[in-house]
């Protein structure tokens, strides 16, 4: 089944999408940032994580230190969206496809 987003709306930082099935999905920032399918994100997944300073530090980044928003989506054709982030990422577009299968399902209720 293609599902398209019929409304979008925030919900403190998350978005719940409200699909063409009447069902309704929730994305927090970092699940989109995780699930983000631009080329750049796809090579650092497929990385092997083999540390290669055995006693380096963790280290938290000024941009990971903030919490992290979506600044922005915008539609790409009729079938994704180019979401923008807060950390300055802008490159990944999610198409609906993904979309529809990393949300979680909202109560109907809510
Ligand atoms: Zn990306």
């Amino acid at each position: 089944m293609n599902l398209t987003p019929v409304a979008i709306e925030r919900s403190n930082r998350d978005i719940i999408i409200t699909w063409s099935d009447d069902s309704k999905r929730r994305y927090s920032p970092s699940l989109l940032r995780k699930a983000c399918p631009c080329a750049l994100c796809k090579e650092k997944q497929s990385e092997p994580t083999i540390p290669t300073k055995p006693l380096a530090l963790p280290v938290i980044s000024m941009a990971e230190a903030q919490p992290l928003e979506i600044a922005r989506m915008q539609p790409v054709g009729n079938y994704a969206y180019n979401i923008h982030f807060s950390d300055g990422h802008t490159s990944g577009i999610f198409g609906f496809t993904l979309l529809e299968e990393i949300g979680s399902v909202e109560n109907a209720s809510v």
